[in-house]
């Protein structure tokens, strides 16, 4: 029986930061990972504030700005009327270390982590290895692991689910996740044409909205990537075919068939939060604990935050005795809040707001937003939120 302090199953962004982290505090910690490397996958690619400030304190920071690209203005655009509405991020320098949005695939982070832990003193990753199955008693968890010649066996006084959306841990948990699914599925292009030579004054982070079609254009360094809705009844295969992509990119550039694509992924979306973040020693962070739309660019974040805020109460409970049952129900109520009353219920209202066209009933939530961005008091409030710093606040608050 191999013996660890802490195992964490799933080498996403959530799973790696807890893990780095953990281990920077000192702490035994073993990585899992199905995969045989950091998958490279094109989902999120917007780091906040709040993050930025903790890739900094792990030392991070430094390596994803040169692999990323600053992005102090975002804008939320009319493709009806051609109105655009600017935000930017530079009004809260006086409260942001880091007063802009990093645009870098959350693939980098995760390989520059899976590097350091490589050879780290504390911490170990350990690829091709899936969670199975685990059993806990009042002493620590038993975990069952498949490795490609083996099943093996961990004993550790914590177990961390940080395996996304599909999450073993959580359905061995038998938690509920609680939500909704959205009927239609989401696109994702991905193309290295210069999308903003058509589109003037184009951000590097643009929402354009349309009751028909709204989409959101998004920069990474070598790619610019976009997000459409389908309608329920496209088929995936219509909707990665090079007809949709050439009608994709018609509405945006013209002469959609010039338009050569890197990547396209087509998948569902949901709003959903687990009914609890903990079960005795086994703790749920990231997509394994909640799922919200992309637009915002909250989720990678949030799991990150998961991650901040648990490995500092299981260092609290291993390093200094804290009780563990007070801790960890901290960690639940402190970030299960905040996911209801922040992230949930402004993705669902920033997917409102980009559905939302002048012509329509919903032209009204475009309007709010222009009388909210015309005033200073106003604007900077909402900034602070989109900028999550909002939610970092409300997480400090509750007890
Ligand atoms: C198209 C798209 C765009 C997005 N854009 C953004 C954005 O701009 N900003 C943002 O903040 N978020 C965005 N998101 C969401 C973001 O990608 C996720 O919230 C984020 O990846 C969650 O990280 P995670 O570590 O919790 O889970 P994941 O990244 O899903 O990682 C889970 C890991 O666990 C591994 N695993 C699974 N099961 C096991 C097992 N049994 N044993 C061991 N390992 C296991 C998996 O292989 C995987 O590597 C986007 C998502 C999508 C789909």
């Amino acid at each position: 029986m191999n013996r660890v302090s802490v195992l964490i199953a799933g080498a996403g962004p959530s799973g790696a930061v807890a893990a780095l982290r953990l281990a920077d505090m000192g702490v035994d910690v073993l990585l899992l990972e199905t995969h045989a490397q950091c998958p490279e996958d094109m989902r999120a690619s917007t780091f906040h504030p709040p993050t930025l400030d903790m890739m900094e304190a792990m030392g991070l920071l430094d390596a994803l700005e040169a692999q990323g690209l600053r992005a102090p203005v975002y804008q939320y655009r009319n493709r009806d009327t051609g109105d655009v509405l600017s935000l930017d991020m530079t009004e809260i320098a006086d409260v942001a270390r880091h007063p802009y949005r990093l645009q870098c695939e959350q693939f980098k982070l995760t390989r520059l982590i899976a590097a350091r832990l490589a050879d780290h003193p504390s911490g170990r990753i350990l690829f091709q290895r899936r969670l199975t199955h685990f059993e806990q008693d009042d002493d620590g968890v038993t975990a069952t692991v498949e490795s490609p010649t083996d099943i093996e066996l961990y004993r550790c006084d914590y177990l961390i689910g940080a395996d996304g959306a599909n999450s073993l841990v959580r359905k061995l948990m038998g938690v509920t996740f609680d939500g909704f699914t959205y009927p239609e599925k989401f696109l994702t292009l991905s193309t290295p044409y210069p999308v903003d030579q058509s589109v003037p004054d184009l951000a590097y982070v643009a929402y354009m909205a349309n009751p028909k079609e709204w989409c959101v254009l998004i920069r990474v360094p070598d790619f610019w990537r976009v997000l459409v809705p389908s309608t329920e009844s496209e088929p995936d295969e219509e909707l990665l075919s090079d007809r949709k992509k050439d009608a994709v990119f018609d509405g945006l550039v013209g002469h959609g068939d010039n338009v050569v694509t890197s990547h396209r992924t087509v998948y569902r979306v949901h709003q959903r939060v687990a009914t609890t973040y903990r079960q005795g020693r086994v703790l749920l962070i990231g997509d394994a604990a909640h799922l919200n739309n992309p637009l915002g660019g909250f989720g990678m974040n949030s799991g990150v935050h998961d991650a901040w805020n648990l490995s500092d109460q299981l260092k609290a409970i291993l390093e200094h005795g804290a009780d563990p049952d007070r801790a960890l129900n901290r960690y639940d109520r402190q970030r299960r809040t905040v996911m209801h009353e922040f992230v949930q219920a402004q993705t669902i209202r920033n997917k409102r707001t980009i559905e939302a066209g002048a012509a329509t009933a919903q032209g009204e939530a475009q309007a709010q937003l222009a009388a909210i961005i015309a005033d200073p008091e106003k604007r900077r409030d909402y900034i602070l939120s989109q900028a999550m710093i909002k939610s970092r606040e409300r997480e400090a608050e509750i007890a």
